[in-house]
């Protein structure tokens, strides 16, 4: 199995490339700001929950947020791997996510990271918020936000990924093409 961390800032491409990867690897793609956006647009309890803490740019708790993430891997039974986009985003998820892929028999395959600076995160996150429709794209606070939430509380996991060799990190500037090609040459020699 294949099971990729696809990691990086708010902005840096996770969702764009996942959408190629899984195509590519056969991967299951699982989103978790997609699944909370879906369960906000249903108004269901978590997506009520969720909301309150997103459009803030803060992060859902850890709880609410592993509970989710193992209720979706627990639905692909039949899946060859995944790529997980936009989590781990704290060392508990991390702690989380290792065990439930250990309970299954296989285990973080690696983290590849989209590496893009600040100042074209803010631009690209702005200019997506004009078709997005995300209450958390459409102002610069929130987003500027987002941001500091990622250094202070997700960006440790590349340290938490390294100490175990699996941290590798991908020049996020570029065409979509050539970001894939090379997020490719990760997972080919893996
Ligand atoms: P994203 O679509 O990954 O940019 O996520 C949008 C928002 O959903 C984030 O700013 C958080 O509020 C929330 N969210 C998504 N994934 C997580 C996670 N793993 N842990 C906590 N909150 C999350």
């Amino acid at each position: 199995m294949i099971n990729l961390v696809l990691f990086g800032p708010p902005g840096a491409g996770k969702g764009t490339q996942a959408e190629f990867l899984k195509e590519k690897y056969e991967l299951v793609h699982i989103s978790t700001g997609d699944v909370f956006r879906f369960n906000i647009k249903n108004a269901t309890e978590l997506g009520v929950l969720a909301k309150s803490f997103i459009d803030k740019g803060q992060l859902v708790p850890d709880e609410v947020t592993i509970n989710m993430l193992n209720a979706e891997v627990e639905k692909n039974t039949e899946a060859k791997g995944f790529i997980f986009d936009g989590f781990p985003r704290t060392s508990a998820q991390a702690d989380a996510l290792g065990e439930l892929l250990t309970s299954k028999g296989t285990d973080v395959s690696a983290m590849v990271a989209l590496e893009v600076e600040d100042e074209v995160l803010v631009k690209r996150l702005l200019e997506r918020g004009k078709t997005s429709g995300r209450a958390d794209d459409a102002d610069e606070g929130v987003i500027r936000n987002r941001i500091a939430v990622y250094y202070k509380e997700t960006a440790i996991l590349k340290d938490y990924y390294q100490a175990k060799d699996k941290y590798f990190g991908v020049d996020g500037v570029g065409s979509i093409a050539e970001i894939t090609e090379r997020i490719s040459k990760v997972i080919d020699q893996l």
